[in-house]
């Protein structure tokens, strides 16, 4: 039975990536409220929340540290702006930030989400050669299968096909270089001995081009929209290495391997690399509010300083930059960091789920398994062997994920890889509990006759 709650979306709202037609067609889950890494539908039935709320929580819900600190900011403001004027959290927690950021990064840009500061890191990176006087320098380096938002801007240096081709008119240009997905390789027929051949193609394009190339904007380590594509060991290194040595700026996108989703705070600490621009935003509030920053270098800062009338200015901002209630929640996340070594703790919850992760290859329809700390990606494919995908309207992945919930786990696929993102503050045992459901609903889906399942039955969780 519809009650109003679910009328009234059905009635009046547009929901993210979702076929509206389908949406509306079948009953859906209404959440009410969470505790700890599990969600409550209004029956009162409790969910793992297996991809931490697309990504963003990462201390599990109704965390009390959390809790207060906006509860306290409340009882002082909820929001002035920053144009003209500074507020309190906003201050302290770039001073925090600063701390743990890779080095060389002195300097922040607050804004809402993470197409935001992606297009702030952009806007900035292209000022920046203009200011300098290298006008010629405009275009940007981008990977294939690149994820950076949903804005113009950022669709402008994404490559996914599905959701990026009907825009192509709309967009500026970019320079695509061959995703470094060893699996998905187009570029070798043994990725294990090739040399890394993508980071070769990557290095041509910047000799050829480096005269008209602003910037490279890369996921680090993991693209994760792509469908937890994982790179080669030293590609970030050897990227960074690169765009020193063409004089390109270089732009890491952290804002899905940020806040120690790779196991080390960033990604970018697990090869040592410093970026000159970094942009973080979905874990930044520890899954609460919506905030983002843009890091960048003194180098970039400086070249925009001069007075007024220069107009070197970055004329950028948002209703909502550094928003008192968001920073509060982001200075409370780190303390949460810090009072409970969420990264000292996070070894043995990786490693259980490697182990755990190694019995999926054994599955009829498992192609690849791919883990970077707490950031998973099972791949199924109709028969691995070959390298032959299930067909994408057989929405493989959704199948099971809509399994997975009958078990208690809410996860979400991207086409056929069922991506596994739980939580940081799961426990060993949980984690293993999530990554059983999983398998069994795997095999249950991917191993039974496929015509016993409804294709339309799966809006909830279809990309
Ligand atoms: C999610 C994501 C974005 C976009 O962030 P929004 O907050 O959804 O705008 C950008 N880059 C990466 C790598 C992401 O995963």
């Amino acid at each position: 039975m519809m009650n109003d709650i679910e009328r009234n979306d059905k009635e009046y709202v547009w929901h993210p990536f979702t076929q509206m037609q389908e949406w509306v067609a079948q009953p859906q889950m209404i959440i009410e409220a969470a505790e700890g890494i599990k969600l409550i539908d209004s029956d009162g039935n409790k969910y793992y929340d297996g991809v931490s709320s697309l990504w963003v929580n990462l201390h599990g819900h109704r965390h009390p540290t959390i809790d207060k600190a906006i509860i306290d900011q409340l009882g002082r403001v909820a929001h002035t702006t920053m144009l003209g004027l500074i507020n309190v959290p906003a201050s302290q927690l770039a001073e925090e930030l600063m701390a743990v950021v890779p080095k060389g990064l002195t300097k922040l840009f607050y804004s809402d989400d993470g197409s935001t500061a992606v297009e702030i890191g952009i806007k900035m990176a292209y000022q920046y050669w203009q200011l300098k006087g290298a006008t010629k320098k405009q275009k940007f380096v981008t990977l294939a299968n690149a994820y950076h938002g949903d804005t113009v801007g950022t669709v402008s240096v994404g490559g996914i096909d599905l959701f990026h081709r009907i825009f192509a008119s709309l967009l500026f240009e970019s320079i695509q270089a061959p995703c470094p997905s060893c699996y998905h390789c187009k570029l070798s027929s043994d990725p294990k001995q090739c040399g890394m051949a993508c980071i070769d193609e990557v290095e041509k394009i910047l000799a050829e081009n480096h005269g008209e190339i602003a910037a490279m904007i890369v996921e680090p380590l993991v693209q994760a929209a792509a469908g937890m594509l994982t790179q080669p060991k030293g590609y970030l290194k050897r990227l960074r290495e690169l765009t020193e040595k063409y004089n390109v700026l270089f732009l890491v996108d952290e804002v899905a391997t940020g806040f120690g989703r790779t196991g080390k705070m960033f990604a970018c600490d697990q090869e040592d690399v410093s970026p000159d621009f970094m942009m973080v935003a979905k874990g930044i509030t520890g899954g609460y509010l919506p905030l983002a920053a843009t890091f960048m270098t003194d180098e970039i800062y400086n070249a925009f300083l001069g007075d007024y009338t220069q107009q070197r200015t970055f004329f950028h901002g948002h209703s909502y930059t550094g928003n008192p209630l968001c920073c509060a929640a982001g200075l409370a996340n780190l303390q949460i960091f810090r009072e409970e070594k969420v990264i000292a703790g996070l070894e043995a919850k990786i490693e259980a789920a490697r182990i755990r992760l190694a019995a999926f290859t054994q599955l009829r329809h498992v192609g690849e398994v791919r883990q970077q700390g707490l950031m998973i990606g099972i791949e199924l494919a109709e028969n691995p062997a070959k390298r032959i995908s299930f067909s994408w309207d057989m929405a493989i992945g959704a199948k099971v994920c809509k399994k997975t919930r009958e078990y208690g786990l809410i996860i979400r696929p991207i086409g056929s890889v069922v991506v596994f993102m739980p939580p940081l503050s799961s426990t060993v045992a949980e984690i293993e509990h999530m990554l059983d459901i999983i398998y069994k609903s795997i095999q249950e889906v991917t191993e039974t006759d496929q015509t016993q399942y409804d294709n339309q039955d799966v809006a909830a969780v279809l990309i």
